[in-house]
């Protein structure tokens, strides 16, 4: 049982204005559930026992939940953001044993026990900072056998976790050794990977890198007909670097979420508003790769909801801490502080298709209390941990 009072309570219930803000409010907990909620004035005299925490006005939000990471992962590419730094091209850092080989060659000699260390201790740090909800993608191996069984390790990480993880399979890249016959190399995804994937239940959706370099718009729609037919939710990269007409067939298919966006056209912008598919913000490799800025403005003009990502993973964005690219998408990408809850809050959860990212009683108790009042500070003080309290359903 957890007890709070004397909080200001972000609900971002969706049948509340906003971010659902109530001020000197108290929430209450039983097990992995919210039971109560409401204005402190109100709390039931029988529910106000046990050991409470008075927040001191102090705000309470919904667990966090980062939508979009690749954590599952081995081997160190700090190096080469040092080399990037220091003003390195691609093909320098390619030729100095960089770029996605660095994760792939460590990733398939690490053993399951290290990789699913590995994915706890970040699993670990993501909590702390507020993440209670976190989707993790494969796609540091790129064989079948290999994808099958990152998505086992996460799923034995997930088993033993206090954070909720959602599994999904991601057609990352062509390996380069395959680059010669890539017909039968997507062939092996769609009719033995994809199928595996849904039979045993392993993820909950597909995601295809669907961009200049990674697969072509064809390709990625014998993914996601294969994900279909293997019962799995689809989701895709859209747009980082050019615009293939990613988030028109991602639309045409009912997708949860489409991700990146910085090249993405009014048609793709009105496709994705008309089938309810969210667009997930990622400004950390955007900054970091000093990509152009999506088109925040079009996207919430269509009505399209926004979410954001961390993108951690190991290239173009380590990053554990959600308030991080909160800061960034609202000062980068000109997004709202209300916009940027949401973000990582309800349309998060959206674009995982979870039940979280909300505080309503019968949901589930998955909070944080923060060491501020101001739902601003959190972007604002973007440097700072303040995360006070981290509340999970699963203990
Ligand atoms: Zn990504």
């Amino acid at each position: 049982m957890t007890l709070i009072r004397n909080a200001t309570v972000m609900t971002c219930d969706p049948q509340l204005p906003s971010l659902g803000l109530l001020e000197r409010a108290a929430i209450r907990t039983e097990g992995p559930v919210i039971t109560w909620i409401g204005k402190d004035l109100e709390l039931p005299p029988e529910l106000a026992t046990g050991a409470t925490i008075d927040a001191g006005g102090r705000l309470v939000t919904p667990g966090l939940v980062d939508c979009h990471t690749h954590a599952i992962f081995a081997g160190d590419r700090a190096d080469e953001f040092a080399m990037r730094a220091a003003g390195a091209t691609y093909l320098e850092i390619a030729a100095a044993g960089g770029g996605i080989r660095a994760s792939t060659g460590p990733t398939r000699v690490a053993s399951d026990e290290q990789l699913i260390a590995l994915l706890h201790e970040r699993l670990d740090t993501t909590r702390a900072a507020g993440t209670t909800s976190i989707e993790v993608k494969t796609g540091y191996d790129l064989t079948v056998a290999g994808e099958l069984r990152l998505l086992r390790c996460i799923a034995a990480a997930a088993a033993t976790s206090r954070s909720r993880v959602v599994p999904t399979l991601l057609a990352h890249l062509i390996p380069a050794e395959r680059a010669a016959d890539r017909d039968a190399y997507v062939r092996s995804l769609c009719t033995e990977l994809i199928p595996e994937a849904g039979r045993a239940r392993l993820a909950t959706s597909v995601d295809v890198y669907c961009d200049e370099g990674a697969y072509t718009l064809a390709e990625t729609r014998a993914i996601l007909e294969a994900a279909r037919a293997a019962g799995l939710a689809v989701r895709a990269h859209v747009g980082q670097f050019a615009d293939l007409g990613g988030a028109e067939l991602l639309a045409e298919f009912g997708g949860l979420s489409a991700d990146h966006l910085e090249q993405v056209s009014a048609t793709g912008i009105t496709a994705l508003a008309a089938a309810g598919v969210v667009a997930v913000m990622l400004p950390g490799a955007c900054v970091q790769l000093r990509l152009p800025v999506p088109p925040v403005a079009a996207l919430r003009a269509a009505g399209v909801r926004l979410a954001i990502g961390s993108d951690l993973n190991p290239g173009s964005s380590y990053c554990e801490s959600l308030a991080v690219p909160m800061w960034l998408a609202t000062t980068h990408f000109a997004m709202t502080v209300e916009e940027a809850w949401l973000g990582v809050t309800r349309h998060a959860a959206a674009a995982l298709a979870i039940d979280a990212g909300t505080l309503t009683v019968g949901g589930p108790a998955d909070l944080v209390l923060w060491r501020c009042t101001n739902p601003a500070d959190v972007p604002y003080r973007y440097g700072s941990d303040l995360v006070d309290q981290v509340f999970s359903s699963r203990g």
